[in-house]
């Protein structure tokens, strides 16, 4: 059986890949699961991220979620797990961060473990324990005003101590700068305080790289997706090629898109100046009972030899405003959701082998509608966003390959460059 090296759970989809993708950079050869799986391993792998929606729901459920696959990633032989959750550290007073963290630690039998969402190349830095999200503190960010977890306090030992019984310390960045033997010696110190879990600083990458091999000792990692930038390095592995090497690209090419976010407009247009053909969909005609879907593939399917189409609800703000008027917010973006996720399907049925999906919420979608229940990942495409290739019983032998693009991520000729990287 091949063992892993590294297990990860992460508190949603797009963090999940995002860990990935920084992990493959880093050198190490990577399946990222949609929940806990039940089959085998798709691939030989150095490390598996198990993507699981823990970040907001109950923390007793979230707790049972984590536990399961942790108990997975062992029977896989993982020798380290890594918690992953948001670098702006979303969470409620209740959680999810702190019970997992705690769960996990009683679990693997360890009375220490770090937290620290440091992830300098996003713009999200610890010092002194306050968590910086671009230029000003997390509760100036816009953060305190998220929807689900507004974040109010940027002192993140404040922050986890209100969420867990464990006594929280600081690992602060005159001890990270001195390098990792200074790392060992405050961890020993602060274990020895009775500290359960200790925040730690990180400005930079090279932060991160030098307290690396302090933690290579620890059962248990809680982060963000920055520090597995310095992970692969302590199972002996180095940034190679190798590791985003996937199965050669094949068969028909396709991008849809249900993301209205500012860049994926962009990247929509661009699309289309470029020439290229690209359909878009009303939602109030799928309200009316309208084949949009059918529609859809019958007019793409004659295309698609010629090269990528498009297909998109993308809309302006002041057209979705007036559509979730007319249908409830949740009811539209469910209406849509399940649409695009019909025609990626469709698409793929068709002979699509190389698919692109724009829009978190989107992609969670069409992942679940082909049936997708592992992904390898590959060689990034933009910041965050890597090549994935997956089976799935829609495509058949030889599965698809397929790029999952949440909001506001990728350059403005992301949906041609992504072809091209191939
Ligand atoms: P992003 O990653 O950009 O936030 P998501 O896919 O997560 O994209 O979210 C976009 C949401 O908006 C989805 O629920 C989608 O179904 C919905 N949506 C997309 N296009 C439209 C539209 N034209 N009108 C109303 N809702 C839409």
């Amino acid at each position: 059986m091949n063992k892993i090296a590294l297990g990860c759970i992460a508190d949603d989809f797009t963090g999940a890949t995002d860990l990935a993708n920084n992990l493959v950079r880093a050198g190490m050869r990577v399946v990222q699961t949609i929940g806990v799986p039940t089959g085998p391993l798709a691939a030989e792998v150095d490390a598996v991220v198990v993507a699981l929606k823990s970040r907001t729901i109950a923390p007793d459920q979230a707790v049972a979620q984590s536990l399961a696959a942790l108990q997975w990633l062992q029977a896989q032989g993982a020798r380290q797990i890594y918690f992953k959750y948001c670098s702006t550290f979303d969470s409620t007073p209740e959680g999810n961060i702190g019970p997992v963290t705690e769960a996990l630690m009683d679990a693997l039998g360890t009375d220490f473990t770090i937290a620290t969402p440091a992830f300098p190349d996003n713009k999200r830095t610890v010092f002194k324990g306050y968590l910086f999200a671009g230029d000003g503190l997390l509760n100036e960010s816009g953060m305190q005003n998220h929807p689900l977890t507004p974040m109010t306090d940027p002192n993140l030992v404040r922050v986890m101590q209100a969420q867990t019984q464990r006594r929280v310390g600081l690992i602060d960045h005159a001890v990270v700068a001195r390098g990792a033997e200074a790392v060992r010696e405050r961890i020993a110190a602060l274990r020895a305080e009775g500290v359960g879990v200790a925040v730690v600083d990180a400005i930079s990458n090279d932060d991160l790289l030098r307290m690396g091999p302090a933690l290579a000792e620890l059962p248990l990692l809680t982060a963000g997706s920055g520090v597995a930038i310095a992970l692969p390095a302590n199972f002996g592995l180095a940034p190679s090629a190798l590791a985003a090497a996937l199965p050669a690209a094949r068969g028909l090419q396709a991008v849809v898109s249900g993301s209205c976010s500012v860049a994926t407009h962009q990247q929509v247009a661009h699309f289309i100046a470029s020439g290229r053909p690209a359909l878009p969909i009303d939602p109030l005609q799928l309200a009316a009972g309208e084949d949009v879907v059918g529609q859809a593939l019958a007019w793409a399917a004659p295309l698609l030899a010629g090269g990528p189409v498009l297909v998109y609800s993308t809309a302006e703000p002041g057209a979705v405003k007036a559509v979730q008027g007319q249908l409830g917010v949740a009811e539209a973006g469910a209406l849509v959701e399940q649409a695009v996720a019909a025609i990626a399907r469709g698409l793929v049925a068709l002979g699509v082998r190389q698919l692109v999906v724009a829009g978190g919420e989107t992609s969670g979608a069409c992942v679940q509608a082909l049936d997708i229940a592992q992904m390898q990942i590959g060689p990034q495409i933009d910041p965050g966003v890597p090549w994935c290739h997956a089976a799935s019983p829609v495509a058949g032998e030889g599965g698809l390959h397929l790029t999952l693009k949440s909001g506001n991520f990728g350059a403005v000729d992301f949906f041609s460059k992504a072809f091209a990287l191939l």
